[in-house]
C-alpha cells in the first residue's frame, strides 16, 4: 500500500479535499512523485506530505483525482460491496418500501463516476469515470452478490465520459432483457424502457414528488406539462383529480403515459397530446383584442428538462423558465396551483424562484408558495458537495 504513487497537492488546496469533496482539479496538483497510469489508484497528500486520502487517477480529465476514501484501502470487489451496502441502507431507512430507486449516485455515496439504478429484479448501471470503467467487472460482481438480479444493463452514454478519455458503452451485462420492463412506484405501475428510455429509464428524482404533488390534485383540473411517462398526471389521477391533461412533445413517451394510465385503470380521467409545451401553453394564452382569457385549471405541474449544461446558457435558460411561468400562471384560476421544478445544477432555487416571481409580476399575479420541494431520498445531497443538489420545486397558490 506504501507503494502507492503519491500526488501532492499545492498549499491552500487540502481544505476542500479534507471536509469531504472528493475532487482534485489539475490546478491544485504541485506534482506526482512516481509516475502513475490513468485509471490507477493514487494517494493524495498536501505539500507538507500529510496523508488526505485515496482515489482514481487520471491525466486526461480537468479532475485529476476522484477520492475515494480519506485513509488507505484496498479497492477490491470486498470495497464495493461495503459501498453498496451503506448506500443500500441510507435507502432502506428514507424511502422504505419503495422497489425501485437509486441505489448509488456517484459523488452522493462517495463513489464518484458511478451510477446504480434498481428497476424492480433489474440493475442499471451508468459510469462516468474511468477508475471505475476500468473495475467494472468487480462491480458487476459486488452488484450480484448484494442484488442476485435478473439482468443488468449499462447505460454509460453519458457526455462527461468524452472528458474522461472513454467512448460511449451500452448493453445488457448480464442476464437477459428485452422490450420494457413494468416499475413500480408508489404502487403505480409505469413501463420504461431501460435499454433506450431517457436516463436510465425513469425519473427515479421525483418519486417523492409524485405522491406530495398529487395531495394538492383532489377534485380539479390538472395539466402535466412534460409529462414524458405521465409520473405527476397519473399520479394525481389516483388521488382524485376530476381530469388530467399530459402533454410532451414526444409522441413515443405519450404513447406510454396512454398505456401507463390503462394498466393503471386511470384511463377514463386522462387526456393525451403529444405537443411542444411553448407553442401550445403560447396558443392557449393567446387572445384577441377586448377577448379575456377564461382561466381553467385548478393544477399544473411543469417539469422540463434541464433548460441549460452551462454557465453560459443560464440566461437563455432563464428566458425559457420565464415564458413557460407566465403562460401557466395566466392559465390558473384564482385559488389553483402551479407545481414547479428545475432540474439544472446551474440554476439555484433563489435564482429559479426570482425567475417565477419574475413571470408572476408580468402576469399580475399574486402567489403563496405553499411547499418547497427537492430531489427523493435516494438521490441524497451532501452539502459538501454543492454538485450533488440540483432538483428544486415549489407549489404556489395563486392568491389572485
Ligand atoms: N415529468 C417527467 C419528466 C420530464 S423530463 C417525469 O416525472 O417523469 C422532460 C420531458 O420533456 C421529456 O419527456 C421530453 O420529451 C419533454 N420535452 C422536452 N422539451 C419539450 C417541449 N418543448 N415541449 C414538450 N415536451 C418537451
Amino acid at each position: 500500500m506504501e507503494s502507492l504513487p503519491t500526488l501532492l497537492l499545492k498549499p491552500g488546496e487540502a481544505d476542500r479535499i479534507v471536509a469531504g469533496h472528493p475532487w482534485v482539479y489539475h490546478g491544485s496538483v504541485l506534482r506526482l512523485t512516481h509516475p502513475a497510469a490513468d485509471g490507477d489508484l493514487v494517494q493524495v497528500k498536501d505539500h507538507r506530505q500529510r496523508l488526505l486520502g485515496v482515489g482514481f487517477y487520471n491525466s486526461h480529465s480537468r479532475i485529476n483525482v476522484r477520492v475515494l476514501s480519506p485513509e488507505r484501502i484496498e479497492v477490491d470487489q470486498k470495497f464495493f460491496e461495503e459501498r453498496i451496502r451503506a448506500a443500500l441502507t441510507v435507502r432502506q431507512k428514507h424511502l422504505p418500501g419503495a422497489s425501485s430507486f437509486r441505489v448509488v449516485n456517484a459523488e452522493s455515496d462517495f463513489l464518484s463516476g458511478l451510477i446504480v439504478d434498481k428497476y424492480e429484479d433489474i440493475l442499471v448501471i451508468q459510469i462516468s469515470a474511468l477508475g471505475m470503467d476500468r473495475r467494472k467487472e468487480l462491480i458487476v460482481a459486488a452488484l450480484k452478490e448484494i442484488f442476485s438480479p435478473r439482468a443488468m444493463v449499462e447505460r454509460s452514454e453519458v457526455a462527461s465520459r468524452k472528458f474522461e478519455g472513454l467512448a460511449p458503452a451500452n448493453g445488457v451485462l448480464a442476464g437477459e432483457l428485452s422490450g420494457p420492463v413494468t416499475v413500480v412506484l408508489n404502487g403505480l405501475k409505469f413501463e420504461a424502457d431501460l435499454i433506450t428510455g431517457h436516463k436510465t429509464g425513469l425519473y427515479l428524482d421525483q418519486q417523492a414528488n409524485y405522491r406530495l404533488v398529487a395531495d394538492l390534485a383532489k377534485g380539479g383540473e390538472v395539466l402535466d406539462c412534460f409529462s414524458f411517462l405521465g409520473g405527476f398526471g397519473l399520479h394525481a389521477a389516483r388521488s382524485g383529480a376530476a381530469h388530467v391533461h399530459l402533454l410532451d412533445q414526444s409522441a413515443e413517451a405519450i404513447g406510454a403515459a396512454q398505456r401507463n394510465a390503462a394498466v393503471n385503470g386511470l384511463e377514463a380521467k386522462c387526456s393525451f397530446e403529444p405537443a411542444n409545451v411553448f407553442d401550445w401553453l403560447k396558443a392557449q394564452t393567446a387572445t384577441k383584442a377586448h377577448e379575456k382569457l377564461v382561466p381553467r385549471w385548478d393544477l399544473i405541474v411543469l417539469d422540463p428538462p434541464s433548460f441549460t449544461r452551462n454557465r453560459a446558457s443560464v440566461p437563455d435558460a432563464l428566458r425559457g423558465y420565464k415564458e413557460i411561468h407566465l403562460r401557466a400562471l395566466k392559465l390558473l384560476k384564482p385559488g389553483g396551483t402551479l407545481a414547479t421544478f428545475c432540474c439544472s445544477h446551474h440554476v439555484d432555487a433563489q435564482l429559479f424562484q426570482d425567475t417565477v416571481l419574475s413571470a408572476a409580476f408580468d402576469a399580475r399575479r399574486l402567489l403563496r408558495r405553499v411547499a418547497i420541494y427537492s430531489q427523493a431520498p435516494d438521490h441524497p445531497i451532501v452539502p459538501m458537495i454543492p454538485e450533488t443538489e440540483y432538483l428544486k420545486g415549489f407549489a404556489f397558490e395563486v392568491i389572485r
